[in-house]
């Protein structure tokens, strides 16, 4: 299956490899060549891979498909693609259009965070395919706008953000409301044991297609880690931002402010910049990505929620302003350039205080990142693990430290209320103590629930 070399080999309807032509493609990607022969076939699926291995398409052109040879265009729901986030959704819509080009059969996406009107009217018209994030998705069921009783195909994506963004129940929510038979298509970036269970849940006997990550890291973006104190990432960027070959730079901030920060200090440096992060409005997002698409922006910030399922071609250069606190995002991030076979550029700030990041990441790509040193703004101190002068707090640390002072605030708290005498000197708060220890292995969901990743 997996040696699939043209398109014209993976028995498409017409019009569907009309739409592909039109599209540009010639080869498979790995994912579409060893995923649309089994969904042709009607089989279940559960895909390890994410945004950038072509996989849209490895799951819609067989759907379009099934669903034409077995009627067309009926004016009811038949396939639901949930996705996680906005930006995905609509992303994934426009692929239905697209691909379905040539078909009769309509799509239609529902989102939060914009009127439902609009899309009740959409809804109205009846399309066969429906593509939504989960919140809106139920709510809308709940107002009994969506009948989904004729459904035959369901495709979960990016199921371990949808667990990581709290959207388990939703989904489980939403399975159940399906009707048991029907074609299930299950994928996902990672495979952590909570994902694995629902995978059990949704899929039966379904082909398992994977597609490393690692490997896109690896083989087609150029990678480069620069060691930089915090206070100079600014500096920094400004200084890169100095290379004209830049066309058009996605830029990673780890936090919201941190995003409105580095767009503000681009600004005053008149380099065209705008945000996307959670904290924007829908339109406020979509503007800004579409004038970054249409390279009426040159620089564009994003938390990495948002930018989850970017799709936008020639996106010459990824920087890591601040390294990411989970280790896939970085690979998720990189991906956004380099985007199905041309070559990018990934660049990397690291301070004194992200080399554990840096440590997580290079062991999940089984790779060192090259490390720059010609540049201006180089630290010693930071290859060190040093800031300001001094040792930087880890990580790991700077978790033990906030849990231990939440910990300390509480005990507090309750003893004013109980009126137990206040923790003085030595022998006092024996509670924070017995209670209050740093996490000695912290693991990484711990630190994952630290502030800035709802992007
Ligand atoms: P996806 O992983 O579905 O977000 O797709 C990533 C990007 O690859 C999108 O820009 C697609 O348009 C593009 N793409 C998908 N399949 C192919 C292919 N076979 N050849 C070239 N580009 C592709």
């Amino acid at each position: 299956m997996s040696d699939v070399k043209k398109f014209s080999e993976l028995d498409l309807l017409a019009p569907l490899a009309q739409a592909v032509a039109n599209k540009g493609y010639d080869t498979p990607t790995p994912i579409q060549a060893r995923a649309i022969p089994p969904l042709l076939e009607g089989r279940d699926l559960l895909g390890c891979a994410q945004t950038g291995t072509g996989k849209t398409a490895a799951f819609a052109l067989p759907v379009l498909q099934r669903m034409e040879k077995s009627g067309g265009r009926r004016r009811c729901i038949r396939t639901l693609v949930m996705t996680p986030t906005r930006e995905l959704a609509a992303q994934i819509n426009d692929s239905f259009e697209a691909y379905g080009k040539h078909l009769q059969m309509t799509s239609t996406v529902i989102f939060g965070g914009v009127s439902q009107k609009g899309q009740e009217r959409a809804l109205k018209r009846g399309p066969d395919i429906l593509v939504a994030t989960p919140g809106r998705l139920l709510d809308l069921m709940g107002q009994k706008l969506i009948n989904l009783k004729n459904l035959e195909f369901f495709i979960l994506d990016e199921a371990d953000r949808m667990l990581d963004m709290g959207f388990i129940h939703d989904v489980r929510k939403v399975i159940a409301a399906l009707p048991v038979k029907r074609q299930s298509l299950f994928f996902s970036a990672t495979m952590p044991p909570a994902v694995t269970e629902l995978a059990r849940t949704m899929l039966t006997n379904p082909v398992r297609v994977d597609v490393a990550p690692d490997t896109l890291t690896a083989d087609r973006v150029a990678q480069t880690m620069l060691y930089v104190d915090k206070d100079d990432k600014r500096h920094l960027l400004e200084k890169l931002l100095e290379d004209e070959s830049i066309h058009r730079a996605l830029v990673f901030s780890r936090t919201k402010h941190g995003a409105d920060r580095i767009c503000k200090q681009l600004d005053a440096k008149n380099i065209s910049a705008d945000a996307i992060h959670g904290n924007k409005s829908q339109n406020a997002r979509t503007r800004a990505l579409d004038a970054f698409r249409q390279g009426k922006l040159r620089v564009l910030v994003a938390t990495d929620i948002a930018a989850r399922g970017i799709d936008v071609d020639g996106v010459t250069h990824v920087i890591n302003y601040d390294l990411p606190n989970e280790p896939e995002s970085y690979v998720h991030r990189i991906g956004r350039t380099a985007r199905a076979g041309k070559e990018g550029k990934a660049i990397a700030f690291c301070a004194g205080g992200e080399i554990e990041y840096l440590q997580e990441i290079e062991r999940l790509i089984k790779q060192r990142v090259p490390v720059d040193t010609s540049h201006a703004f180089h630290s010693d101190d930071a290859t060190k693990g040093m800031e300001n002068g001094k040792r930087a707090e880890t990580p790991t640390e700077k978790q033990a430290r906030a849990q231990q002072e939440s910990n300390s605030r509480r005990n507090k708290a309750r003893a004013a209320r109980g009126g137990a005498p206040r923790s003085k000197g030595k022998g006092g708060a024996p509670k924070a103590k017995a209670k209050g220890g740093a996490p000695k292995n912290h693991n990484r969901s711990h630190a994952r629930s630290g502030g800035g990743r709802r992007g």
